[in-house]
């Protein structure tokens, strides 16, 4: 590795946000979640969940990440309710994206805290079991004709409201990410 990579990959974990993530319920087109991915990416989320209906666990290739999942590891559930279940272990406020009237705007929240953005499949939303589970409820208000906004596009408007509260709270100016971790990135390469 080039010592010009070698630094970039480094700056790169300094802003690691091991205390923000997404998860992701039955989201399955590929292109879906290649985006989730990039965006998530972008505001430094190091590790992402998603769990899937069937056995078929998708795999986030090349396309739409162009490579950003290489850096964002993914952790597969087979129900939803591991899913949340792993995130409160972590100590996580579970965020679940869901258009209804007893949503909160998604701004009203804090993102500062640990927080899990949970996002739902593209036609159905999510679960009522995610719902249950959840410790928020929130929605990105909508005036237009259409009735939510695509799932990837969601989660990017949710990431940045998190990475804005972040910054301004001067979280990306202290590296969270542990020397274990950065070690095995750096000389193991990113996750596969
Ligand atoms: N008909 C579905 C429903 O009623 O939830 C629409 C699903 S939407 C295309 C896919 C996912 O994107 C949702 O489950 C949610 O995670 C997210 N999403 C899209 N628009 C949203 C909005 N305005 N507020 C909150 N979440 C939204």
């Amino acid at each position: 590795m080039s010592p010009e990579r070698f630094r970039r990959i480094n700056e790169m974990l300094d802003k690691r946000q091991t205390d923000l993530t997404v998860a992701m319920e039955n989201v399955h087109k590929h292109h879906n979640l290649s985006a989730v991915v990039r965006s998530a990416d972008a505001v430094g989320v190091h590790e992402m969940h998603a769990c899937w209906i069937s056995q078929d666990k998708r795999r986030v290739a090349g396309g739409t990440a162009l490579g950003s999942q290489n850096w964002v590891k993914t952790h597969h559930y087979s129900d939803v309710e591991a899913m949340i279940r792993r995130l409160r272990e972590q100590n996580m406020q579970v965020v679940v994206t869901h258009l209804s009237d007893e949503s909160v705007d998604f701004r009203e929240l804090d993102y500062t805290r640990p927080t899990a953005i949970l996002l739902g499949q593209e036609k159905y939303g999510v679960t009522e079991k995610a719902l249950a589970m959840a410790d928020q409820h929130v929605k990105i208000p909508m005036v237009g004709m259409v009735q939510s906004l695509n799932v990837s596009v969601a989660a990017a408007v949710m990431l940045y409201e998190a990475q804005r509260q972040r910054e301004q709270a001067g979280r990306y100016d202290t590296a969270q990410i542990s020397a274990e971790e950065r070690h095995r990135v750096l000389f193991e390469g990113g996750h596969p």
